[in-house]
Formats: C-alpha cells, sequence, structure tokens
C-alpha cells in the first residue's frame, strides 16, 4: 500500500531531465527541494538548497538524476543517508546500480534504481508512453508508489538493483540497431533523387511490420529449438547478405555498420545453423 502522506521529495540535479521531473512532481502539487552542483535556473516554485546535504536533509525521499554513476558518488559522498530513500534515475550499467545499493543501504538509506524510457519533454505528461523501469527495494517502491507515478509510467522489475539498468540498457542497445540500420538506409539512398522525407514512412513501417520477428526470437530462445517456426532461414538470409554488400558498393556506402551482424549470422551458418532463424546470434554473443 503507497504512503499518501508523502509529498514532499528532493531533486538532486537540474539538467534537462532534473528539471523536467522536477517540474512534473511541483505541477502535480508536490513539495519540491532541489540542488544542482553549478548555479542553474530552478523550476518555479521549487525550493533552492544551498548544498547537497541540505537538500537530502530536507525530505525523505530523495531523487537523483545527474550525469552519471561517477557524479552520483561524488554528490553523496560524506551526505548522511540515514532514513532517507534513494531513489536514482542517473543512467548507469547493472554493476554500477548494485554497487550503489550497497554503498546507500550501508549508509542507513533505502535504494530504488530507475531507468527512464523517455525523454524529458515526455515527462509528466499523460499517455506519452513515458516510463521507468525500477529495481531494488521494493518496500521503498510500495512506500513511494504514487509520488513515483507523477513522472512516467512504472514498470518495477525486481528487487536486484541492477535489473533496471540492464533493462533500460538492453532497450538502448536494440534502439542503437534500430538506428544503425536506418543509418545505412538513408546512406544507400543519399546521392540519389530520392527524398530522405518521402522515404522515411516506407522505412518506419516496415521496421514496425519486421519488430515483431523478435517475439520468435523469444520463444525459440524459450524453447532452444532455433529451427521453430523458421521463415526465412539462415541460409536464404545469408545468400541476402551479398546483395548487401554489392548495394552498398554500388551506392558508394561503406558496409561497416551492418557487415559485424551479417559476420555472426554467417558464422552460424558455417556451424550448421543454415536452417535456423538468426536466433543462434545471440548465442555467438554470449560466448
Ligand atoms: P544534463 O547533461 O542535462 O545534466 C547533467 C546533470 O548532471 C547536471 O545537473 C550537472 O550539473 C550534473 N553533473 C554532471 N557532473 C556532475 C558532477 N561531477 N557532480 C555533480 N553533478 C554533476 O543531463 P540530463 O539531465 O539530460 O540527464 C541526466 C540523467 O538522466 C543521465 O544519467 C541521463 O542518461 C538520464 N536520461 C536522460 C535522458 C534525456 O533524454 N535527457 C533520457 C533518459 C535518461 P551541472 O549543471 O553543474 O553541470
Amino acid at each position: 500500500m503507497s504512503d499518501n502522506t508523502i509529498e514532499a521529495l528532493t531533486i538532486l540535479g537540474l539538467g534537462d531531465m532534473g528539471s523536467a521531473l522536477a517540474r512534473s512532481w511541483l505541477a502535480a502539487g508536490y513539495t519540491v527541494t532541489v540542488w544542482n552542483r553549478s548555479a542553474r535556473q530552478a523550476p518555479e516554485g521549487a525550493a533552492v538548497a544551498a548544498t547537497a546535504a541540505e537538500a537530502v536533509a530536507a525530505n525523505t525521499l530523495v531523487v537523483v538524476c545527474l550525469l552519471d554513476d561517477a557524479s552520483v558518488r561524488a554528490t553523496l559522498d560524506g551526505i548522511d543517508l540515514t532514513g532517507r530513500d534513494v531513489v536514482n534515475l542517473t543512467t548507469s550499467t547493472p554493476a554500477e546500480a548494485r554497487a550503489l545499493s550497497e554503498w546507500i543501504t550501508a549508509r542507513g538509506g533505502r535504494f530504488l534504481d530507475g531507468g527512464i524510457m523517455a525523454v524529458p519533454s515526455m515527462i509528466g505528461v499523460p499517455d506519452s508512453g513515458a516510463y521507468v523501469f525500477y529495481s531494488g527495494s521494493a518496500e521503498l517502491h510500495k512506500t513511494h508508489a504514487d509520488a513515483l507515478a507523477v513522472p512516467a509510467d512504472v514498470t518495477y522489475v525486481g528487487a536486484d538493483a541492477g535489473f533496471a539498468a540492464l533493462y533500460d540498457i538492453a532497450l538502448l542497445s536494440a534502439m542503437w540497431g534500430m538506428f544503425a540500420g536506418a543509418a545505412h538506409a538513408f546512406a544507400l539512398i543519399g546521392g540519389e533523387d530520392i527524398s530522405p522525407v518521402e522515404f522515411a514512412p516506407l522505412m518506419i513501417a516496415y521496421q514496425q511490420a519486421m519488430a515483431g520477428y523478435s517475439y520468435g526470437t523469444a520463444a525459440q530462445l524459450a524453447s532452444g529449438d532455433y529451427t521453430q517456426g523458421v521463415e526465412s532461414n539462415l541460409a536464404m538470409m545469408t545468400t541476402t547478405n551479398g546483395t548487401l554488400r554489392r548495394t552498398a558498393a554500388e551506392q558508394g556506402v561503406s558496409p561497416e555498420l551492418l557487415e559485424p551482424f551479417m559476420a555472426l549470422m554467417e558464422r552460424r551458418v558455417a556451424e550448421g545453423g543454415g536452417n535456423e532463424s538468426n536466433t543462434g546470434v545471440v548465442d555467438l554473443l554470449r560466448r
């Protein structure tokens, strides 16, 4: 059950994201104390603390949204965290989040890590699709359920403090692959009389249609049978690799973004996986 009486919180960090978070809680009627390392315009209505220690002392719930793990360590070092509920919305690695959890817990605080799946303009905007992965203290998560739901939807992924970061970075990694593919596609049409603006909706619709392919990958990983329900086998797909390479050469485009993935597909075929889909690439990466 959430504690509806908690309507005050502290935010450390007034960068683009920290400011957006602060504005969303202020708009929801929370009393917000903020601190930033250098002088920055604080959102209207926020109480500005002179030091991080003063900001942390002001409220039980302390939200941290700084550049990286090192800046979080530098900021919280030496501050009394007894009885504080620290919610870290700074992007970090799973190991960094786990170590931070131990560091804060050893100093008498509770810890919840978060991975924000949104850009600042989506924060506090209903139905924007913004959400945050949280993991760590289930008690903290329960205590502050109402407050945490203000800036974005909440997806709690377990007591392991590293999981929110892992889910976050896994999704970011998938996004990088998508952007890499789009960059190559735009480069291919770049020298021609084709409008990138007219091309974009065709590419995006295809990317969206193909994204569902990952459900099949997931099912195969779960069953261990990489030939289950295969529609496009690796032998066929790696033959297409040749066409992709020749097209890149014809268009004067470097294949360097596609090469690593194509090489892994081909390695799997060489090891006897020609009748599978590309799920075996996952195993090659985990070696
Ligand atoms: P900004 O670059 O806008 O702000 C960085 C913040 O970190 C500033 O408050 C800065 O303070 C502070 N900072 C940097 N180094 C230190 C330090 N050594 N000690 C104390 N404070 C420090 O970043 P964002 O606000 O955009 O991002 C904050 C976090 O949110 C990051 O981890 C980011 O990955 C994450 N995030 C951001 C998204 C986005 O689209 N913006 C999306 C999802 C997550 P100062 O003003 O003094 O430099």
